[in-house]
């Protein structure tokens, strides 16, 4: 007989403790484990992420075994209770035996679950040790099994912490999962709006979520924080849309002293009129972040993997229309992160040469710095 357990539970997001209690069940003999998120019950508060952000994060957690499955069933009724649950899963799964997942903390409440005769009967109960949860696992009626594990410690709160404070956490999520969360802005605050009230129009806000999405992917790639990238990327243009006078009041205003070539041109300014603006207005912290979005106009001398990794986003993103050399940087920013940001920087060096201006003092220092870095490997 097919043996499926379930966990379920708000999976705000899931993490290693759900992946974890999952791979306990299946060593315990289940064929399947679904994943299953559920609506925010009336009396807890909705949960940050949307349920369809739930169920997909659900799905990247389960690539990490083949016996794991993400499930609707939980989104697909109005209750939040399990013998509702267990009902829909025993006419899913005809004939399959059923086990309800949870936490050892769960156990003392679980005679008082809505219909709990009904759901005893419908389903057996799988117990994941909890720290400082006791260790008698009897209730009256029901049929319980402990599963063989070290207590789970880490939570969904832990997680969202660790991404606020812009870090990927590899010890509390799965990669794909983390990179999911850059890549939409989960768990940070929704940069929209200020993006709007500075000014940014679709066509911008397009480039910038097109920025997000391959500094993301490159962060991933070259070991630089997905979260950092995402937040810098959102913000890296909010400065764009201001015109120079402003972007000069900011700086100033700020307490910013910049050299006299980028405090003229606007196309150099925005980038560290961002920083500002991102540091002083929005709250942001993270020193990379402040820097990458900063530099992203001219380049620095000893850029960090960040900076670079949102230099080429900006240069390379999939809203881009076809110029000169861009296919080379996207490929080779997959490979050579130095040598994509190099060859950038010669392109744009050629442009502002063939027209006429004098090329950025600062970029010419960060290229000097890529190619002796280069002349060195
Ligand atoms: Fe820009
Ligand atoms: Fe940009």
């Amino acid at each position: 007989m097919r043996r499926i357990g379930i966990l379920g539970g708000m999976m705000d997001p899931v993490h290693r403790g759900h992946l974890a209690a999952a791979k306990a069940a299946l060593a315990a003999g289940m064929d399947t484990v679904l994943l299953a998120p559920c609506l925010a019950p009336p009396h807890r508060p909705a949960p940050l992420a949307a349920a369809e952000h739930r169920l997909e994060m659900c799905r990247l957690a389960a690539q990490e075994d083949g016996r794991l499955e993400a499930s609707d069933i939980d989104l697909r009724h109005e209750t939040c209770y399990a013998a509702d649950t267990a009902r829909l899963l025993a006419k899913r799964y005809p004939g399959a035996e059923l086990y309800w997942i949870i936490g050892a903390d769960k156990l003392p409440g679980l005679s008082r679950w809505h219909e709990a005769e009904a759901l005893f009967s419908l389903c057996q109960f799988l117990v994941c040790p909890r720290p400082g949860a006791s260790d008698d696992i009897a209730v009256p009626g029901a049929r319980v099994t402990r599963l063989d594990m070290q207590p789970i410690a880490a939570s969904s709160g832990d997680a969202i912490q660790r991404l606020r404070a812009l870090e990927d956490a590899p010890e509390l999520l799965p990669k794909a999962l983390a990179r999911y969360i850059a890549q939409n802005g989960l768990y940070q605050p929704d940069y929209v709006p200020a993006l709007r009230c500075y000014g940014m129009q679709d066509k911008r806000l397009q480039h910038t979520l097109g920025v997000r999405d391959t500094a993301v992917e490159l962060a991933s790639l070259h070991g630089a924080s997905m979260q950092a990238a995402a937040v810098a990327a959102m913000l890296h243009d909010i400065a764009k849309p201001l015109p120079l006078a402003e972007m000069q009041r900011v700086v100033r205003g700020y307490g910013l002293a910049l050299p006299e070539e980028v405090t003229r041109d606007a196309n150099l300014l925005h980038g560290p009129a961002a920083a500002a603006i991102a540091e002083n207005e929005l709250g942001v912290t993270h020193p990379g972040v402040l820097s990458a979005i900063g530099c992203h106009t001219t380049g620095k001398p000893g850029m960090s993997i960040l900076d670079k990794v949102i230099f080429i986003a900006d240069a390379i993103e999939p809203n881009r229309r076809p110029y000169p050399g861009l296919e080379d940087m996207r490929r080779l920013a997959r490979t050579d992160l130095d040598a994509a940001v190099l060859l950038s920087m010669r392109r744009t060096n050629e442009y502002v040469l063939s027209r006429g201006y004098h090329f950025c003092h600062q970029t010419e220092l960060a290229m000097e710095y890529l190619q002796q870095k280069e002349e060195k490997s």
